[in-house]
């Protein structure tokens, strides 16, 4: 079973759904060449796809092209159905920083064929991701930046206020159709920047100032 750690303390939570959130940036939706979603655009991973600080991601055999994408992630406190979006804080147990690891060779030929994304987005190490930042701490989720760097250097820097849909109304869209539980993590989706990486690179990833996580990209043997 997966878990996820509350910083500075002791709690394990084990992991339930890893709900993501596609083309939630302008930019990023115009460099994938992809139309602006008039509701968010859902996948998910399984929990097996964790990993943690310090860990390797492990690029399958069945992909010549990864990319990293840096996003929040909202961690879920307890069980809510059709939460409304003023009540969503309520549900909300923290946020940390991850990477929606994605095979983008796998992906477009999903995407080509109409097929899933759950090969291109949910293999195994396809989620790392830091230690919960309790709600509290932070005062505004809208307010952060996100950094993703790749052997040192910026690949990726982006506010989180440029999300398309608020975490707010996220949680009101994704409860209508989920249920959301004690330890569901939600992939808020990314800002522009992503860009292949390779075996022996060193991805670095950010809420600037609050935490960061450190991961080695390895070729699956
Ligand atoms: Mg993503």
């Amino acid at each position: 079973m997966k878990h996820i750690k509350i910083k500075n303390t002791n709690d394990l939570i084990p992991v339930g759904k890893i709900i993501c959130i596609g083309r939630n940036y302008l930019e990023h939706a115009a460099e994938m060449k992809a139309e602006v979603p008039e509701s968010p655009v859902i996948f998910l991973k399984p929990s097996t796809a964790l990993v943690y600080d310090g860990d390797k991601i492990i690029i399958p055999k069945i992909s010549n092209n990864m990319h990293h994408e840096v996003e929040l992630v909202v961690a879920i406190n307890e069980e809510g159905k059709n939460i409304k979006a003023e009540d969503a804080e309520k549900f909300i147990l923290g946020y940390a920083i991850g990477l929606d690891m994605t095979l983008r060779d796998v992906q477009s030929e999903a995407k080509k064929k109409g097929l899933p994304w759950s090969i291109a987005k949910g293999f195994d190490t396809s989620a790392p991701i830091s230690d919960i930042i309790s709600a509290n701490e932070i005062k505004n989720p809208h307010n952060l930046e996100l950094i993703c760097k790749v052997n040192g250097e910026i690949r990726q820097k982006g506010s989180t206020g440029k999300m398309i849909f608020k975490i707010d109304k996220l949680i009101e869209y994704i409860s209508t159709i989920f249920t959301l539980e004690r330890g569901d993590l939600i992939f808020t989706g990314t800002p522009e920047g992503v860009s292949q990486i390779h075996p022996g690179d060193i991805i670095e990833s950010e809420i600037y100032g609050i935490i960061k996580i450190k991961n080695f990209v390895v070729a699956e043997i």
